[in-house]
């Protein structure tokens, strides 16, 4: 508390001084205050299980609580060392003075429709989303603490992890997500006996793995990422990092990509018969942040739809007569869509017209920068963003690439906001 005040008041006295030659040395910053969280994963596969671990280290006390979303059907026996608050949404944890301890157990199953999950835990793997085995939380910091984080795994004997995290020598992962103010291990995880492959591709690390005897090409998908990862980079930077998960039936039988990591159901092929690429779809949400606000899944969709196949075509493992049939083939499945920014969850037509939209932007920007700038610029500016991609965001990145007003663009009938 009394440190506060004398902030507050050297803060009103540097707003009240007059600059000048006599005014004294503003007070040295205060040192960072860091407190460890360290996750623990166990996971039992007899129970389908993970019993989840939070240890709290904090000597400077800068954490003051955590206030988790609860789900009732996945999460249970929430217990630990200070005040554990359970209610019907959220629990809520203010560990004792310098840290502590909060444990809870988390079902793995998930159905995502009917027949099929979207997370799994058999006796020999698991496949699961980090966000449901530490669920999202608002934390209370003093003196805007950051924690510095690291997730330890206790897998059954002979199994091994695909995780998005760099390894330390100690054995524990390095959670770092810079855009989060407390970090958590989200993304892609694969567990069990498992088939791997790990290698530096374009500058990142990537693993690609599956259980063993659910087909997962590995090979074949290092060997795609080997040659369009490096046409990507040249449009913006890769992720430093790339877990590539997949497992067989009765797993969901699509794709869905996660930060630094993304999940394909193993009987999906590397390219459709249309020339799209399942893989190279979420690889592109994946490198794009796949993050949409309101009104903006139309881009996110329709961009992961364009640069795949742009992936494709500039590592020339489509022809440009491929290519083109393809593009053609896209845009006319969307030629009847009124609205794609009324869409909240773009998906067959709509991400189809989005990808006619992104082509026909990335000639408005080449028309009026006189071929000087693109929509890889836009992609540029997009991957070094963290903002959701809104209407109005990316509306704004196009036209500072341009360097001038898109208005005429941006006000066709499809694009102007929803009534
Ligand atoms: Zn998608």
């Amino acid at each position: 508390m009394s440190r506060r005040l004398t902030r507050l008041a050297a803060a009103l006295f540097a707003l009240a001084a007059p600059a000048g030659a006599q005014e004294p040395a503003p007070p040295a910053p205060a040192a960072e205050v860091v407190y460890d969280v360290d996750y623990e994963f166990r996971i039992v596969p007899t129970e389908g299980a993970a019993k989840v671990t939070i240890t709290v280290s904090d000597p400077q006390d800068g954490l003051l609580s955590l206030r988790f979303a609860r789900d009732p059907e996945r999460q249970s026996d929430w217990t630990g060392s200070g005040e554990v608050l359970v209610e019907d949404r959220w629990v809520a944890w203010t560990p004792p003075k310098h840290g502590g301890e909060l444990r809870f157990t988390v079902r793995i199953d998930h159905l995502r429709n009917e027949h099929s999950y979207d997370s799994r835990a058999t006796r020999h793997w698991a496949l699961v989303r980090g966000d449901a085995l530490v669920p999202p939380a608002r934390v209370r910091t003093d003196r805007m603490a950051r924690a510095r984080a690291h997730l330890r795994l206790r897998l059954p004997e002979g199994w091994s992890a695909v995780v998005p995290y760099r390894r330390l020598t100690d054995g524990r992962y390095e959670i770092d997500n810079p855009e989060r103010r407390f970090d958590r291990p989200v993304g892609w995880m694969l567990f069990g006996r498992l088939g791997i492959v790990r290698e530096r591709v374009a500058g990142a690390s990537v693993a690609i793995g599956g259980p063993v005897g659910h087909g997962m090409r590995r090979q074949d998908m290092l060997a795609m990422l080997r040659w369009t990862l490096p046409t990507l980079r040249k449009v913006a930077p890769l992720p430093e990092r790339l877990a590539v998960v997949g497992a067989a039936d009765p797993m969901w039988r699509g794709g869905l990509s996660g930060p630094r990591s993304l999940y394909l159901h193993t009987s999906l092929p590397l390219i459709s018969e249309d020339g799209t690429s399942p893989l190279l779809h979420e690889l592109v949400h994946v490198w794009m942040g796949a993050r949409s606000g309101s009104d903006g899944d139309w881009i996110v969709e329709g961009l992961a739809e364009l640069y795949s196949l742009e992936a494709l075509r500039r590592s020339r493992t489509l022809s440009k007569r491929r290519y083109e049939r393809a593009l053609a083939r896209i845009e006319a499945k969307g030629r009847n869509v009124r609205s794609v920014v009324a869409t909240e969850h773009a998906s067959g037509a709509v991400s189809a017209r989005a990808v006619g939209l992104l082509r026909e932007l990335d000639g408005e920007i080449r028309a009026a920068t006189g071929g000087a700038r693109g929509l890889d610029d836009v992609v540029h500016e997009l991957v070094g963003s963290t903002e959701p991609v809104s209407l109005a965001h990316f509306r704004a990145l196009c036209e500072k690439v341009t360097g001038t007003k898109l208005t005429d663009f941006f006000a066709r009938r499809e694009l102007s906001r929803a009534p």
